[in-house]
């Protein structure tokens, strides 16, 4: 066991084996499949499954699948695939269907105390008689139905007599609480619909504060970690336990949720931008979903480095995205071989270069050996960024000027001598002088250029689509009411670019392109016919973690 008390949900775990309050630690990863996993949820994973790691407990994948018609299939196995991505293993999977019965011979249990009633007020009419916070709601009148009729009324909900709204379970508790989670909230509600993994067994189906807190005691769990809009549920976590014959009570305890500036963090919103065509998917990498993330070129150890980091506290407040950048170009910085990719083509012509080509090599990874050469080609004519010459260059520019020179990286010197345009001015070609003396590691030139550029051969470089992603939201905080509004019109911009070989060949799926940044292949369009890469991050990086 490995003790690491950096926050106040450690520190409790400690306390609780030490007193025997625990005797053990279990922990559970509680998702809805009703959408893929988030980065909100991967805070919530790293401490359930931290956690259990760091006390030699286990944490329980358990899936909260009680509502049939948002559920499915896709998202279970969905889950399961972001959760062993981000490198954790859960015991189970367990599924709240698998305690149907149980939980609903618990409703029985209230109903045979006089703690539930069946109540056949039309939803609205719950609503609103439920009250306010300054004001307290009224007593259903069916309140006083006998433990008889309500036994029979639940046994017929079960047993599909009924159509959907017309009858609910609530629990009989107080219409006058101050907290208005405790004003006779529904434990079960009729709903005719298929579920993915009972079928047609139920058409009764119970309520999130009625699973939730029986599920944690059936599976043992001795810490169940939630978010904060959960602690005014915690006196009903605690009353169902206390109302019914189980002879064991978790703990509930709370925990700020993660929020990330320019993007909202909802399953449900999610859906809706994959359902209306404003990303291609869940793993659309703009997507601050796992998948999206992954797709994107995110490594898992980044997203892990990334929640430790923020840390598990109770105050909320939004995380800079700049901080998960970090992260992600700290991870990168140290394994990503490096190639030459140019994203916006200008060819050079060379007037003085003879012959065909020749060979160069260059490392893959300049600090890192181990990771070997590549082979690039160098001839007579070569593409450079066309953002690496100008003609009318700002003060201080240190790249290619008319007149002027620059060092190809592992290359030569070349010196601009003219500058080809088009009938509409633009600039079409280049036409360099090459200095042949000056080859990258045998320079005998003396000529001292201020810059260093990368380039491709025109003969060789093969032609890739290069995806170059901005923000998906323009408003730091995009509310959840106008968050369509809120969309980056111009998030994805596609770049027609030339790659060095060596790259569509290597078999590592993220690198560095020098000077452009960090991208991978795209895992579902990449072919070596057809090269498609994902712009993981850029480079720059003036941010400094707090
Ligand atoms: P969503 O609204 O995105 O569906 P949810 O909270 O309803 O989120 P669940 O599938 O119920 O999603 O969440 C599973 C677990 O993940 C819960 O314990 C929940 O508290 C936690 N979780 C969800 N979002 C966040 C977040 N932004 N930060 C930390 N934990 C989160
Ligand atoms: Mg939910």
């Amino acid at each position: 066991m490995t003790e690491d008390l950096r926050d106040f949900i450690r520190h409790r775990i400690r306390d609780d084996l030490r007193t025997g309050a625990s005797d053990g630690i279990v922990t559970r990863f509680p998702p809805e499949p009703n959408g893929y996993l988030h980065i909100g949820h991967a805070k919530s994973i790293c401490l359930n499954f931290g956690v259990a790691g760091e006390f030699d407990g286990r944490t329980y994948l358990r899936y909260d699948d009680t509502n049939p018609l948002r559920e499915s299939q896709e998202y279970v196995d969905g889950i399961q695939r972001d959760i062993a991505w981000l490198g954790f293993a859960w015991a189970g999977p367990t599924f709240a269907s698998d305690y149907f019965e149980r939980l609903y011979e618990f409703a029985e249990e209230l109903i045979k105390r006089d703690r539930a009633f069946v109540c056949s007020l039309p939803a609205e009419d719950i609503r609103a008689t439920r009250g306010t916070l300054t004001e307290p709601g009224t007593d259903s009148p069916y309140r006083d139905r006998t433990v008889d009729d309500n036994l029979d009324l639940f046994r017929r909900m079960r047993a599909g007599e009924f159509a959907d709204g017309t009858h609910v379970l609530r629990a009989k508790i107080d219409m006058a609480s101050a907290n208005v989670n405790m004003r006779d909230p529904v434990l079960y509600r009729i709903r005719h619909a298929s579920h993915h993994r009972t079928g047609d067994d139920w058409c009764i189906y119970p309520m999130y504060d009625f699973t939730h807190c029986i599920c944690d005691a059936l599976e043992g769990v001795s810490h169940s970690l939630c978010t904060l809009e959960f602690e005014d549920h915690r006196p009903l976590y605690d009353w169902v336990l206390d109302n019914i014959a189980i002879n064991y009570h978790p703990p509930q305890i709370e925990f700020s949720r993660l929020n990330l500036e320019y993007t909202v963090m909802s399953k449900r919103l999610f859906s809706s931008l994959v359902d209306d065509g404003h990303v291609t998917g869940w793993d659309d990498p703009r997507m601050p979903t796992l998948a999206g993330m992954r797709r994107r070129g995110y490594p898992a150890g980044a997203i892990r480095e990334f929640c430790r980091r923020i840390g598990v506290t109770k105050s909320d407040g939004a995380v800079e995205y700049a901080l998960l950048e970090f992260c992600v170009r700290q991870e990168l910085e140290a394994t990503a071989p490096r190639a030459m990719a140019v994203l916006d083509p200008l060819r050079v012509v060379l007037t003085n270069y003879e012959g065909d080509s020749e060979s160069l090599s260059a490392p893959w990874h300049p600090q890192q050996p181990d990771q070997g050469h590549r082979e690039m080609t160098f001839s007579s004519t070569l593409y450079i960024e066309r953002d690496d010459f100008r003609e009318s260059p700002p003060r201080k520019y240190r790249r290619l000027t008319p007149g002027g020179m620059v060092r190809l990286r592992y290359g030569y010197i070349i010196v601009c001598e003219e500058v080809v345009k088009a009938a509409d001015g633009e600039i079409e070609e280049l036409r360099c002088r090459y200095v042949p003396e000056s080859k990258s590691g045998s320079d005998t030139s003396g000529l001292k250029p201020k810059g260093v550029i990368h380039w491709v051969d025109a003969n060789t470089a093969v032609p890739a689509e290069v995806r170059l992603f901005e923000r998906l939201f323009n408003d730091p905080n995009p509310g959840a009411g106008n968050f369509v509004e809120a969309l980056n019109p111009t998030s994805l911009l596609i770049a027609d670019a030339r790659v060095e070989p060596a790259i569509v060949a290597s078999e590592a799926t993220s690198m560095q392109f020098e000077r452009t940044g960090y991208f991978v292949k795209d895992a579902r369009d990449f072919t070596s016919d057809r090269p498609v890469f994902n712009r993981t991050v850029a480079l720059r990086d003036s941010y400094k973690p707090g």
